[in-house]
């Protein structure tokens, strides 16, 4: 595959800096080439290319790698201390909560519509500090899009045109102008189900995302994952990340589980009449695909979905309760069958779409 530069870097914007508590550094601008290190939370860099969503930048050992350019953001120059979480934010949710401390238990001081904007005074951990008049609250990020963590998606109106020019030029058979989400399920703290022979659920579905994103980023389509290590995102925010692209499609992948064991088969679930027609799609593609027990699409009130005003669906891959299934959908030919049916439906889907 040639890499074909591209000018998606901000023109004069030659530091990108880290926003997520670890990065994974790759040898290509690719997400399953080799991991050649991390980094983390606040770390700036030089940018020396661009590719698509990836960035290569010089680590401190002076190697060269590639980062992933959604999880950071991009400045003119090097910033320390607290000047740089200045900015503004702007609430994605009717009804959110603005509260007087930086826990979802402390007391509601005030509420905000979605599109409202305030002016950060500080950031702690996941909490913006903002002022409300000459008051301050607290604000959860995953709530709220924030002027200096969307640098690469910022929706300012030329890009929105350019997006619906892409959408006019689509064809048949590709994902050029499509801007697909893929969550892989659970990461860090919250491990998942356990299998039966001891896989962890967050593993395989990393995993199995990663070679997703590359089949559909091959197609042409703008991927962006909810997370690309080991590291604990929460349900909010992962459907945050979807409305701020304003995806096409969110597809949040699963192992399952169950306390008996017996139980086998794959299933995809849709909450909304919105969400149904691509779970079809997809469960066919992937029916075509694997092997396993078919157990149809469902309805299935999962915060993934319910909360996603896009197309969203979740998809369980197969029960690691049942060794025998677990033993299967834990190989990497597994992967590459169930990310092709993925894939498939997924493209089927949207040409469908042009008819
Ligand atoms: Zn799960």
């Amino acid at each position: 595959q040639t890499i074909k530069e591209d000018t998606s870097l901000p023109s004069g914007k030659n530091i990108f800096e880290v926003s997520v508590n670890t990065l994974n550094v790759r040898s290509k601008a690719d997400l399953t080439s080799k991991t050649i290190g991390q980094v983390n939370k606040g770390d700036q860099f030089a940018v020396i290319n661009s590719n698509h969503n990836w960035v290569q930048v010089e680590l401190k050992n002076g190697d060269k790698g590639w980062l992933y350019s959604f999880y950071g953001t991009f400045s003119s120059s090097a910033t320390t201390g607290t000047e740089k979480e200045n900015g503004t934010i702007t609430i994605l949710y009717n009804g959110t909560n603005l509260r007087s401390d930086s826990t979802t238990s402390s007391e509601v001081v005030t509420r905000a519509d979605a599109g409202t904007t305030f002016p950060v005074a500080e950031k702690t951990n996941d909490w913006y500090k903002v002022m409300v008049g000459d008051q301050t609250a607290y604000v959860a990020s995953w709530v709220v899009s924030a002027s200096s963590t969307t640098s690469n998606v910022k929706k300012d109106p030329e890009n929105k045109v350019k997006t619906d020019k892409k959408k006019a030029d689509r064809k048949k058979g590709t994902l050029k102008g499509l801007t697909i989400v893929v969550d892989a399920g659970h990461g860090g703290n919250d491990r998942g189900t356990t299998g039966a022979l001891g896989t962890d659920e967050k593993d395989i579905t990393l995993m199995t995302s990663e070679l997703l994103s590359s089949k559909l980023q091959a197609a042409g389509a703008n991927v962006i994952l909810t997370r690309e290590s080991d590291e604990y995102v929460d349900l909010r925010k992962r459907v945050s990340i979807g409305h701020q692209v304003d995806a096409d499609a969110f597809i949040s992948l699963h192992y399952d589980a169950i306390d008996n064991s017996s139980i086998r088969g794959f299933t995809t679930y849709y909450m909304h009449s919105y969400q149904k027609e691509l779970a079809t799609y997809v469960h066919n593609g992937l029916g075509n695909m694997i092997s396993l027990k078919d157990r149809g699409t469902q309805p299935g009130d999962y915060l993934v979905l319910r909360e996603n005003k896009q197309k969203a669906i979740l998809i369980e891959l197969g029960y690691l309760s049942n060794a025998s299934e677990e033993r299967n959908v834990t190989t990497q030919n597994y992967r590459e069958q169930a990310t092709h049916g993925i894939y498939n439906g997924i493209i089927n889907y949207f040409n469908a779409q042009l008819d």
